[in-house]
């Protein structure tokens, strides 16, 4: 049963009744207008910044440094989509093939109309701002709702965007995102938790709108006997840690070359040291997540693991000291669900071999970061994820002209990029007409030397090669 709460309901259809009735104008701007509008509102968040950032801190509890790293990502993601809609969704022609060479043809990108974004808290600006500005560039109006633990960042980027009609944003908790869900816009851009994630799909459903899924992840990071192992250890505690493990491609577990593990394990363990929350990294943002990371760490424990550094007693409050936690078996929560906080398995490999197939076991596949300075692209290729990225972490995510998103229990579509730019827009083929076809071949008046024709034509073409 589907429970309407009245007062959230007629919020949202407030707003999009409002982005419903500026859709046509947005999208009459074309690119040219649009990208001049999108140009403005980056200024305006770049000028902003500071204030945004602090914004941030104080909703969601980044470390101020952290924030603004986040707002620059975004602002090059935004400039992108902003140079690049025309190139990517304008007009195109394409060749007619032999049966309709009298035709033109051409491909073009259209806007949805209004499309409903509905976004996490772990990146407030970096993560909604994908779906954002690419369904904005794309020619369609946007209605946000921010996760209800930032609800002024969400505020705030609305206001200096300027237009509520263009861009409207509607707090409130997941009933206001179910009730966009409902609300008849065109297409649902969703970021967050894999248990949202299809609840956002079966409301979809009902109405055959179409989603954009980018959901949660369990990335690994593999750790090839020739890898640069300071690098290595670099990049697992950063990937692990930062944003207090709070982010959709952290590294959670690690497979490492046994020939190398002991040597990789004292690195991470020492860099790992001198990581502390409360200075380094923030506190864990949503209460009920202190459960969920700690009930990781002891049924880990419980099932043989052992913490080399932190361990239960790392969880004060929403306070977690990083956590690395070793021999723990591989179908325990700590490998199999999103932990989403401080934490890193590290378990020993025979080979890549054995690495690549442990990640691959997993039901996410989001992101992987692969060390080795021989073989990194060859056990990337075998990876099943939306991305990986071979000797640093996550550098994929920050290049705007690549596409972001998962496989598996990730979700599906994609932000970032061309892709991402087509990810709000559908494909429309218009061919005209050139000149009559001196073969009528689609009319009852077609002669029976047009069919002698065809069957020469199916010989020439298909039959002989
Ligand atoms: P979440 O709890 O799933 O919430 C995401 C958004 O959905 C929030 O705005 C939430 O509103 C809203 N929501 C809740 N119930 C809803 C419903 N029934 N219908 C429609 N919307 C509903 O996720 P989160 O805790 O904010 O974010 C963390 C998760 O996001 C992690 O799993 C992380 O991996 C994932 N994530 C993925 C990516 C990616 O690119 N793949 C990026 C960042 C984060 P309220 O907050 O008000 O409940």
């Amino acid at each position: 049963m589907t429970v309407v709460d009245h007062d959230v309901t007629t919020g949202v259809t407030a707003a999009v009744q409002a982005a419903r009735a500026a859709a046509p104008g947005w999208a009459e701007l074309g690119f040219t207008g649009r990208s001049r509008r999108l140009r403005a509102w980056r200024r305006a968040i770049a000028r902003g910044a500071t204030e945004l950032a602090g914004l941030i801190h104080r909703e969601m509890g980044k470390p101020l440094p952290d924030a603004m790293l986040e707002i620059a990502m975004a602002l090059e993601h935004l400039a992108w989509a902003e140079r690049n809609a025309e190139a990517v969704l304008g007009p195109r022609t394409v060749r007619p093939g032999a049966l309709t060479a009298n035709h033109k043809c051409v491909v073009e990108y259209r806007p949805y109309g209004v499309v409903g974004v509905i976004g996490p808290w772990n990146y407030p600006v970096f993560t909604p701002l994908g779906s954002i500005a690419a369904a904005l560039a794309a020619g369609n109006t946007v209605v946000f709702k921010p996760s209800e633990y930032t609800p002024e960042v969400g505020r705030w980027l609305g206001e200096a965007f300027g237009d509520a009609s263009v861009l409207g944003v509607v707090t409130g908790d997941g009933r206001t995102g179910a009730a966009l869900c409902r609300s008849g816009v065109d297409k649902i851009g969703f970021t967050g938790s894999t248990a949202t994630g299809r609840r956002v799909m079966a409301a979809c459903a009902e109405s055959v709108t179409p989603v954009l899924m980018e959901c949660g992840g369990k990335d690994a990071l593999l750790v090839d006997a020739d890898a640069d192992l300071d690098a290595a250890a670099d990049a697992a505690v950063w990937g692990g840690m930062s944003n207090a493990g709070q982010t959709c491609l952290a590294v959670e577990r690690v497979y490492v070359h046994r020939d190398v593990h002991d040597a990789f394990l004292e690195k991470v363990v020492a860099l790992a040291r001198g990581v502390r929350a409360g200075e380094h990294i923030g506190p864990v943002t949503m209460p009920g997540q202190v459960e969920v990371i700690d009930s990781h760490i002891r049924d880990a424990l419980d099932r043989g693991g052992r913490a080399v550094l932190g361990g239960p007693d790392a969880v004060r409050g929403r306070f977690v000291e990083p956590t690395i936690l070793t021999g723990v078996p591989e179908d325990s929560a700590a490998v199999t669900e999103e932990t989403f906080g401080p934490t890193l398995t590290v378990t020993a490999v025979a080979d890549m071999d054995e690495a690549v197939e442990l990640t691959n076991r997993s039901r996410y596949g989001l992101g992987a970061t692969v060390f080795s300075r021989r073989n990194g692209e060859a056990i990337a290729r075998r990876i099943r994820s939306g991305a990986v990225s071979v000797n640093a972490f996550v550098a994929h995510a920050t290049v705007p002209a690549l596409p972001l998103g998962g496989t598996g229990a990730s979700g599906f579509g994609r932000v970032h990029g061309a892709d991402g730019l087509r990810e709000f827009a559908y494909p429309r083929a218009t061919t005209a007409q050139r000149f009559p076809s001196p073969v009528p071949l689609t009319s009852f008046r077609r002669p029976p030397w047009a069919d002698t024709l065809v069957r020469v034509l199916i010989a020439v073409r298909h039959g002989w090669r």
